[in-house]
Formats: C-alpha cells, sequence, structure tokens
C-alpha cells in the first residue's frame, strides 16, 4: 500500500503530522486560490513547451504509479518519453493539488489523442494526473474527489471549458489508454456542474428506441468527439471508451439500449443538431 511514501516527498516543506485542513492559510509557498483550492509547488517538468491553443478541454487521468515515482516520472527527464502536467492531485491522508507545469505551457500529458476536430490535445487542454493505482479496480476516495472537484470547478470556470469537453484519457486516446478508469465517478462531477452528464428524462425516453447498428454506432460516437480507428476492433474499443465513461457497471464494447440510449440522450443534449437515427414518426416523437 502506499502509506508511508509521503514521508519520501521533499516537494513540499510541510510534515504529514502539520498537513493544515483546506480553511487555513497555507504555508510553506503554497497558494490559496479564490476557489478555496490550496496550490502545493511542485518539482518544474521538463514535460512542456509554450501553448499555442486556446484552453478548450481538461483531460484527466490515474497515474498508475505512487505519488513520488509519478513526480519523478512527469519532470519529463527521460528523453525517448518527456512527460508532464499541470496538476497532480495525491492521495495522501491529506490529498494535496501539486502544481507542476504552469497553465499557460502545454504539458505533455494527452499524446497522440483527439477529441471531435480536435486532434493532439496537449495544446488545447489542462491535464490533472490522479495518484491512483488503477482507476477500474481502486475506487478514488472521497476526501481525494473533494479535492478533484473543486479543481476542476477551478479550472473549467477560468477557462469557459464546456461540459462536453471534459473528458477521460479514455476518451480522447481510444485503444490506447484506459484511465481515469471505470470507477472515476463522472456523474458526480456532473452533479457539481462539472463535464457532461445525459438527463435521466431523455435516458428513459430513449430506452425504446431501436439499438443503433454498427454504422450508426460509430457516427454518433463520433458526433460525441470519439475518434476511432476503422472496422470492428475500431469500434468496440470506441464504444468500451464511451461506457467507462458514461456506463461504468458495465463495460464490454457490445452497443446495447442502454448505451445507445445514453449516447443518444448526451447528442441530444450538447450536439442538438446531430440526428440521432430513430425512426421517422415514432410513438416518442408523439410523446415528445
Ligand atoms: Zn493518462
Amino acid at each position: 500500500m502506499l502509506a508511508g511514501v509521503a514521508g519520501l516527498l521533499t516537494a513540499c516543506a510541510s510534515s504529514e503530522s502539520e498537513t493544515p485542513p483546506q480553511e487555513e492559510s497555507p504555508k510553506s509557498g503554497a497558494e490559496l486560490y479564490r476557489s478555496g483550492v490550496i496550490h502545493h509547488p511542485g518539482p518544474a517538468s521538463d514535460g512542456c513547451e509554450p501553448r499555442n491553443k486556446i484552453i478548450r478541454h481538461l483531460v484527466i487521468h490515474h497515474t498508475g504509479a505512487p505519488l513520488p515515482s509519478s513526480l519523478t516520472m512527469l519532470q519529463g527527464k527521460d528523453p525517448e518519453r518527456s512527460v508532464g502536467v499541470h496538476y497532480v492531485v495525491s492521495d495522501e491522508p491529506a490529498p494535496r493539488v501539486i502544481d507542476m507545469v504552469p497553465e499557460s505551457y502545454a504539458a505533455y500529458h494527452a499524446g497522440k489523442s483527439a477529441w471531435l476536430e480536435a486532434d493532439g490535445l496537449n495544446h488545447s487542454s489542462i491535464g490533472i494526473e490522479i495518484i491512483n493505482l488503477d482507476g477500474n479496480r481502486h475506487p478514488y476516495p472521497a476526501d481525494q474527489m473533494e479535492l478533484i472537484i473543486a479543481l476542476c470547478d477551478e479550472i473549467v470556470r477560468r477557462h469557459g471549458i464546456r461540459p462536453e469537453n471534459v473528458v477521460g484519457h479514455s476518451d480522447v486516446s481510444v485503444g490506447r489508454k484506459i484511465d481515469p478508469g471505470a470507477l472515476f465517478p463522472w456523474r458526480t462531477l456532473a452533479e457539481h456542474g462539472i463535464g457532461a452528464w445525459p438527463l435521466a428524462i431523455d435516458v428513459e425516453e430513449l430506452l425504446d428506441a431501436p439499438v443503433p447498428d454498427a454504422d450508426l454506432s460509430r457516427k454518433l460516437l463520433t458526433a460525441y468527439g470519439y475518434r476511432l480507428e476503422p472496422g470492428k476492433d475500431g469500434l468496440r474499443n470506441g464504444i468500451e471508451a464511451f461506457q467507462r465513461h458514461f456506463r461504468a457497471h458495465r463495460v464490454d464494447g457490445t452497443m446495447d439500449s442502454e448505451t445507445g440510449a445514453l449516447l443518444r440522450a448526451l447528442l441530444r443534449r450538447y450536439r442538438p443538431e446531430t440526428p440521432l437515427g430513430l425512426p421517422e414518426k415514432t410513438p416518442l416523437e408523439d410523446a415528445g
């Protein structure tokens, strides 16, 4: 387990036993933002370059590694694979936001990535790495989530990031990445006004619609933002990525009525210009 590893971290001068509650004034170079989030200075990172695009996306990751090695890796010193990120949210007993790359720089956190019309999201995104060994197996603790929500809220407001552009790494690197994992509580985030979630009334109504076939599934996923590889596997990976975000209780890569309803409801809410491929005249429309 991770207990004790925090002591190895030297980026912040305060010791574990002295970690203050968030209401108190920050110390050791930490900065209290207007949002109420305390930002702790972390090590600098070479995994970045001056930003050349407007910030439009927020990309969330799990590190898959404990805090000390994550901070080492995210300093981007490996010339073969330089990585970096803007913020790390720790898993310490009192979780912290650790600042690494300044927001004015593009950090190398997304790699090969795409969302809707955007490619290579490093330059158009803020990246948050959450310390969790595997968000598909390990739940995100409540106190860590509280801090993540506050941090995301602050970022989304500051940059006016649209709900559907708050995404996981697995959403934007389909078939390549699985973080932040099926246990990341996207719905809770949405309940706090961060990120997209379908309206329950739409989902309920659309559950009766015909299940989208392969062609339509691909069209709908693409219209929402997913960039799919061609072929059966490409589609399967896309459905899995979607389910990991919006239908986490069963991630099986198969389009079914619930997955189809969630996807169509999201499109109706956030991309209302998209044809949903519903039958011409249905009782649904009459009812609506
Ligand atoms: Zn990632």
